[in-house]
């Protein structure tokens, strides 16, 4: 009782301090524990309810296969003359290694100008300004002519209740011409001042190999040449060595070239130059500067990493085969057969073969690769409400560097378009699924601000 007594006493505090109804929001948010597993998704979508409901919004809770998950829809009706524009946000969050943070992880609280709490900038901040610019339009009794849908989602961080069983069940509930969720990044410098911001027109995709090294099973008191873990061992001691080419799709080249524009020499000659540059070694040169940073080193080629060994069975016996999982994040456009033949290639040996480790879901479309077109009323909104923003700023497109939820759409031709929306510096960035997660409360009123500008241009009547 004391401890709620206390816990009470600073979110009161906190309420106090922040004096934004989004950073509220997400205070509120965070408190609602969804770590995933086990997620909670259901307790989630019932407190939006309670908010949305009041402000007039056609509520859907859906439930799934799981009694504690459910996704929430809020539907702003328009006159129906356009479809729909949809935001969407995952309700779920990573777990926490808890004695590591400085504060509590699910207090909500706000300190020192900033939300802190799991899921600030992943993704209950997006939810909150999402959620916070569809309700203004609502109080502000915008009159629409489209409909303007938001979505709370499960299973974005693991588990099979995501979008894409959303989307097989309940389709017309989610159907749109356009939709916004998380990817890009506002990325601002230590003093405040934006430097770009870049929204996501595609998601890089998961792809696993299976290498298998084969030899002689026999008694490990007379071993021969031909044993299999050594050989596995050979051969990924060559793909350590190796690394995949730049594949430079139009939103990289661009988002690099803001990047230039962005940057001091010789920073910006690299970029510049890995872009433009017909020159092998100066593009080698840049390739290698650049890939100094790991997320860019990420979005500019498929990337190779190792994570599951498997060989032996007990202490007496030298086994037949020895397997590794490598897990690529492949660029949009990459030919799965080719990229096992380029691994082959680089094993070199006969004893070692490379497969597609094939997960138990259909193939995806090739609709679900193509990066979304940026010849949209949306996109060019978000781009403009941006300038107007933070003017100054150069917007870029962006490929993401891991996968979203993003995929139910575009899988179906729909435009997405990705954006964390609030400026933040990089420093900040590497809390996202880590400790001591948070977000500025003056970047999630501006974040709100952003939306909320691009909703009016996109979705209000003149
Ligand atoms: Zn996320």
């Amino acid at each position: 009782m004391q401890r709620l007594v206390t816990l009470f006493f600073f979110a009161c505090v906190a309420y106090a301090q922040s004096g934004s109804k989004t950073a509220e929001l997400l205070s509120d948010l965070i408190r609602i524990d969804t770590s995933n597993p086990p997620g909670n998704e259901l307790k989630m979508a019932r407190f939006l309810a309670e908010k949305f409901k009041p402000l007039g919004f056609q509520i859907d809770i859906i439930p799934t296969g799981d009694p504690l998950k459910a996704h929430f829809i809020a539907r702003l009706k328009g006159d129906g003359t356009k479809k729909p524009i949809l935001l969407a946000a995952h309700a779920d969050v990573v777990g926490v290694e808890k004695e590591k943070w400085t504060v509590d992880p699910f207090a909500g609280v706000i300190k020192d100008g900033y939300v802190m709490g799991r899921g600030a900038i992943d993704f209950k901040g997006g939810l909150a300004v999402f959620a916070r610019a569809v309700m203004m339009l609502a109080e502000n009794k915008v009159k629409l002519h489209r409909d303007v849908i938001f979505l709370s989602e499960s299973d974005e961080e693991g588990g099979k209740y995501n979008t894409t069983a959303l989307a097989a069940s309940n389709w017309d509930k989610i159907d749109c011409e356009f939709a916004i969720n998380e990817g890009g990044w506002i990325i601002k410098d230590e003093s405040g001042k934006v430097k770009y911001v870049s929204i996501s027109t595609a998601d890089k995709s998961s792809v696993s190999l299976l290498v298998t090294a084969r030899g002689t099973s026999t008694h490990s008191s007379m071993p021969r040449a031909d044993n299999a873990i050594f050989t596995l061992a050979k051969a990924m001691a060559k793909i350590a060595d190796y690394d995949t080419r730049p594949k430079l799709i139009d939103s990289t080249k661009e988002f690099f070239l803001t990047l230039a524009k962005t940057s001091q020499p010789p920073v910006s000659t690299y970029f510049n130059n890995l872009v433009n540059s017909t020159d092998p070694k100066l593009v080698e040169e840049a390739d290698r500067e650049i890939s100094k940073d790991t997320l860019l080193h990420a979005i500019m080629r498929n990337t190779i990493a190792p994570v599951l060994l498997n060989a032996g069975f007990r202490g007496n016996v030298i086994p037949g085969s020895a397997e590794a999982t490598l897990n690529f994040r492949t660029i949009p456009g990459t030919n799965v057969a080719e990229l096992i033949s380029e691994i082959k290639a680089v094993i070199n040996d006969p004893r070692v073969d490379v497969t597609q480790i094939v997960v138990n879901r259909a193939p995806l479309p090739p609709a679900a690769l193509v990066p979304s077109t940026k010849q949209t009323v949306l996109f060019e909104e978000m781009v403009k409400q941006a300038q107007t923003i933070w003017p100054g700023a150069p917007v870029t497109t962006y490929l993401f560097q891991a996968g979203t939820d993003a995929m139910a759409w575009r899988s179906r031709g729909i435009p997405v378009y990705g954006i964390y929306p609030y400026p933040i510096t990089a420093n900040d960035l590497t809390r996202m699924h880590g400790n001591d997660e948070r977000v500025p409360v003056a970047s999630l009123d501006q974040g709100t601000e952003y939306i909320y500008k691009t909703l009016l241009a996109v979705a209000a009547k003149e």
